[in-house]
């Protein structure tokens, strides 16, 4: 059996963080068994689905690196089809016209309430043996209804929450096309299921309620059922479901602030599945590790501490050119002209390490490119007059020292030494002087990024 998995989300606002770690497990599940992963856009709801959220789920996988192999298939595009399996239904008799008017549906859930009835249809239309149906009214435009079994229970081995029992008595006949023929929800899910020979179903699990039903019109259409993995919610810090008040939901914010996707996708793979103690691994590793039996069933909190120390890893990590042209056009939005200030690349091998976001690194890098401008009150306590002397040896040396960071720090270390001062008594207005600033990293490797000529300059006139 080839694995095939989906990730079929409702176009109804931008890809949430929830989504994208059903569709990491998705896509994950179908790598490591070599199978296909489909994309499928369920866009029935017109009202809510808009093209700008269908824009902002493929521009989320895409900038996840979540490549799909078949699709988007748009359920809107597919109507003929549901209508036809509709038709085919009718014919076998495992669906049926429902006559009810809104108005005797609503009398109906009345006297059920009343009589303290959980509220559901109550087979009116329902063709039995030995029961004979009313004539069809006229005007009414029938919807169609699933002939759910009467008996029996619905079981699934659902591979995060273990077996799950519901009995058919508890589900009444759902609607599968509405009075203007359109098909419902739960009806579309399944059609394209089977169409698409899906054999593994991931999913969040607010969608366990739909899964029985759905199993029951698979049966009744004589398709193969899939396995069901239901995963739980993502909670925020405060363990409260996650929303914006938790910061950012949507997954195209991480990228505007300065998140790498690598980072994203090593977080939301480890948020509510784990391998032993393994916290930083690649996508590949993943894909090779991925397996049901190690996800949690409990529901998982989102950490962003966490996330700053995996983007942070990742950072670090990445290749300097490449962070330079993520940062580039940052820096140029606020104005800053790279051309007066070391290469972009050399600045960020610097900084990378002290930072948690590329947004982090574009601040960090800002002193290299700007005048600086030191507080007047730092500079009076810092610059003594001890200070000030030692920093105009200091400019001297620097005429003519060959221009590499053990030689500055040698030329340091011998400055100190003879002026019997510690490090930061110079350093600290150095920094000031240089940077306007007092933390940077080690004063050589800031002072040999800045070049001689800078260097000199700002010390000039001592
Ligand atoms: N369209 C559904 C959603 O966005 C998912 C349906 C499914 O995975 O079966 O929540």
């Amino acid at each position: 059996m080839t694995v095939r998995t989906r990730f079929a989300p409702s176009p109804t606002g931008f890809l949430h963080l929830g989504g994208a770690r059903t569709a990491l497990y998705s896509w994950a599940y179908a790598r490591h068994h070599g199978g296909q992963f489909i994309l499928r856009i369920e866009d029935t709801d017109l009202e809510r689905s808009t093209p700008e959220a269908v824009q902002a789920i493929l521009d989320g996988m895409k900038w996840l690196g979540l490549e799909h192999d078949e699709g988007p298939f748009y359920q809107m595009k597919r109507m003929d089809r549901y209508r036809e399996v509709i038709g085919q239904m009718l014919q076998e008799g495992t669906a049926y016209y429902c006559y009810c008017t809104p108005e005797e549906l609503n009398a109906m859930r009345e006297r059920q309430k009343a009589a303290g009835e959980s509220p559901r249809y109550d087979g009116t239309w329902r063709p039995e043996p030995g029961k004979t149906l009313p004539p069809a009214p006229e005007g009414v435009n029938p919807v169609v209804r699933f002939r759910n079994p009467a008996e029996g229970d619905v079981t699934w081995n659902d591979r995060v929450k273990g077996e799950i029992t519901i009995s058919n008595s508890q589900l009444d006949d759902l609607i599968i096309a509405r009075s203007d023929g359109t098909p419902t929800y739960n009806f579309c899910v399944v059609v394209d299921d089977w169409d698409m020979g899906i054999t593994h179903v991931i999913r969040g699990d607010d969608h366990v309620n739909n899964t029985p039903r759905q199993i029951n019109i698979l049966k009744a259409l004589k398709a193969p059922v899939p396995e069901y993995a239901h995963l739980p919610m993502i909670l925020g810090d405060d363990g409260e479901k996650l929303s914006k008040r938790h910061g950012a939901v949507s997954v195209m914010e991480y990228p505007a602030a300065g998140y790498l996707p690598e980072a994203m996708l090593n977080y939301l793979a480890r948020l509510g599945w784990s391998h032993g103690d393994d916290e930083i691994f690649s996508m590949k590793q993943f894909c090779e590790w991925f397996d049901f039996d190690h996800l949690s069933s409990s529901a998982a909190q989102f950490n962003t501490e966490k996330l700053n120390w995996l983007n942070n890893h990742y950072i670090r990590e990445a290749d300097n050119a490449r962070l330079a042209a993520l940062v580039r056009p940052q820096l140029e939005k606020m104005g800053v002209k790279l051309e007066s200030g070391p290469a972009l690349e050399d600045v960020i091998a610097l900084m990378k390490d002290r930072v948690n976001t590329l947004n982090e690194l574009a601040n960090a890098s800002l002193m290299f490119y700007r005048e600086p401008d030191p507080d007047p009150e730092l500079l009076k306590q810092h610059l003594t007059e001890a200070a000030r002397t030692a920093l105009k040896a200091y400019a001297a040396n620097v005429e003519t020292i060959e221009w590499q960071r053990e030689a500055l720090s040698a030329m340091m270390k011998a400055l100190l030494k003879e002026n019997r001062m510690k490090m930061p008594q110079v350093a600290m207005p150095l920094r000031l002087l240089l940077t306007g600033q007092l933390h940077t990293p080690s004063i050589d490797a800031v002072v040999c990024l800045f070049g001689r000529e800078t260097v000199l300059s700002r010390l000039k006139g001592l």
